[in-house]
């Protein structure tokens, strides 16, 4: 087998490879940076609460928080139950993403040399 063709086999498998890690990529919009807080407990904005009291403080809680990172600060929000299942999905999906993104990158790397080298191979 010719070298141009070999590069060319290996080239088609690389497409191949790249285009099935696209495919099992989780939606841009079914992901969440964050991370879940179980069991938390919090005083809130209300001065005048409970948990406020300077002699017997009584936190709110225990509850689950969603900590979401943003550019600026950590934003904690609070995770209605039935929400967490899909909050925890939404978590691992990036943990997913970065992972793929780790992979496309090896490979797209492999797909530019090739695509180089066989740009220059001639006829
Ligand atoms: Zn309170």
């Amino acid at each position: 087998m010719s070298n141009k063709k070999n590069k060319n086999l290996i080239l088609e498998s690389l497409l191949k490879k790249q285009k099935k890690i696209i495919e099992s990529m989780p939606e841009m919009n079914d992901f969440i940076i964050g991370t879940i807080q179980n069991n938390l407990f919090f005083r809130c904005g209300n001065k005048n609460c409970k948990c406020h009291d300077e002699k017997n403080p009584q936190p709110h809680g225990p509850k689950t928080h969603l900590s979401l990172r943003s550019d600026k600060k950590k934003k904690n929000i609070y995770l209605k139950k039935e929400r967490i299942s899909d909050i925890r999905k939404f978590i691992k999906n990036y943990d997913a993403l970065w992972i793929s993104m780790l992979k496309l990158s090896l490979i797209n790397y492999e797909i530019y040399s090739l695509e180089k080298e066989l740009s220059l191979i001639k006829k």
